[in-house]
């Protein structure tokens, strides 16, 4: 048994951490929680902190959102390879939709949402990591 769930990673990115999986067998690591790991069916899976900066690997410009973001449209929907290798898909924010490159270097953030409804009221997204120091 363990305690990998969606809640559990909720909880951490409101204490501000984000949080992966591995698998204690075969090492696999998840940005996302698995209830095994997908790679070698163990259930013997662990949390590890993920140190939340990596890199835009793909986005898409959402227009038409979900109807709970629909005030936030057009946003930015991107995939993030992060350092440990893993992907992670998650808003991309603070930044303008003509400089948004591949590759740019991310760093997660965390964000209280609106509505109350668990496990969503804290929800993690990414934005530029200026402490990078690249010159764009
Ligand atoms: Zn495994």
């Amino acid at each position: 048994m363990n305690n990998i769930s969606v809640e559990q990673f909720y909880s951490f990115c409101a204490q501000g951490k984000l949080m992966g999986v591995k698998c204690e067998e075969c090492k696999a690591l998840y940005s996302v929680p698995k209830p095994f790991c997908l790679k070698c069916n163990s259930k013997n899976l662990s949390w590890v902190q993920l140190k939340g900066v990596g890199k835009l690997a793909s986005y898409t410009i959402v227009y038409v959102p979900h109807p709970s973001f629909q005030n936030e449209a057009p946003y930015i929907l991107g995939v993030v390879e992060l350092e440990e290798g893993v992907k992670l898909l998650s808003r991309i924010k603070n930044v303008k939709l003509e400089e948004l490159k591949i590759g740019m270097p991310l760093k997660i953030d965390f964000e209280k949402t609106e509505g109350n409804a668990w496990p969503n009221w804290v929800r993690y997204y990414f934005k530029p990591n200026l402490t990078e120091n690249n010159i764009l």
